[in-house]
């Protein structure tokens, strides 16, 4: 099937099972061309992982739509962040105070106040990014006083575990905070992730086909 097939199979699924989540389509690694078919099909949310793909990838599909919404989903190192914040629409990986710091100072400078999202490590997995659970409270309020614009909370459940129990508690933690974004779902989940408090899926590889990495 093609991208815009799978589009629309996708965003029936997602209406089926819920009135208003966003479908962020994940097209890290593929071409231009991939992202020009689900344009045309409509899309304009997507996500990406690595700042440098994004720029070469966005920069003129984005002068030319000015509608198009892009967000990161991948780890951000502090020496990213300029051009991070020059590219991307909406930053879903804050996890620790000094990425928050240098978030800050960045968008003042370039004029922009992106919302972003606080990455939940839940699985509490030691390799993953992310901020573990229990410093989240924490973090939170140095954003707050930080003056960061965060609009809610993301994760990526450990793999090959059913994904439920994560989805459940990061909708509790979601609720705690009185957040109107829950970033949660891939291909394999994302209708899981709806029946328990998704506000936005990420789906990559059933939109654009698999990818090498
Ligand atoms: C790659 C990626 C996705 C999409 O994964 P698929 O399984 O291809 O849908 C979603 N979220 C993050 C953080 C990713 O890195």
């Amino acid at each position: 099937m093609g991208i815009r097939e799978n589009l629309l199979h996708i965003k029936e699924e997602i209406a089926r099972l819920s009135e208003d989540v966003v479908l962020v389509a994940v097209s890290k690694f593929h071409t231009l061309e991939s992202v020009m078919e689900a344009i045309s099909a409509g899309q304009r949310i997507f996500g990406e992982n690595r700042v440098q793909e994004a720029i070469k990838k966005w920069s003129d599909i984005k002068q030319e739509y000015s509608d198009i919404n892009l967000h990161l989903i991948g780890p951000l190192q502090t020496n990213k962040v300029a051009e991070a914040v020059s590219i991307f629409d909406m930053i879903e990986v804050v996890d620790r105070e000094k990425l928050v710091d240098v978030l800050v100072k960045e968008m003042q400078k370039q004029g922009r106040n992106i919302p972003c999202l606080v990455q939940v490590n839940i699985g509490k997995e030691p390799q993953k990014s992310g901020v573990m659970p229990e410093e989240l409270d924490s973090l939170l309020k140095y954003c707050n006083k930080s003056g960061l614009n965060i609009e809610g909370l993301m994760c990526i459940p450990p793999a090959g575990k059913d994904p439920a129990p994560y989805f459940t508690a990061m909708s509790r933690l979601q609720q705690k905070y009185g957040f109107k974004i829950l970033s949660m779902g891939m291909s394999g989940d994302f209708s899981e992730a709806i029946k328990n408090g998704a506000t936005h899926v990420r789906v990559g590889s059933a939109i654009f086909g698999d990818r090498k990495v």
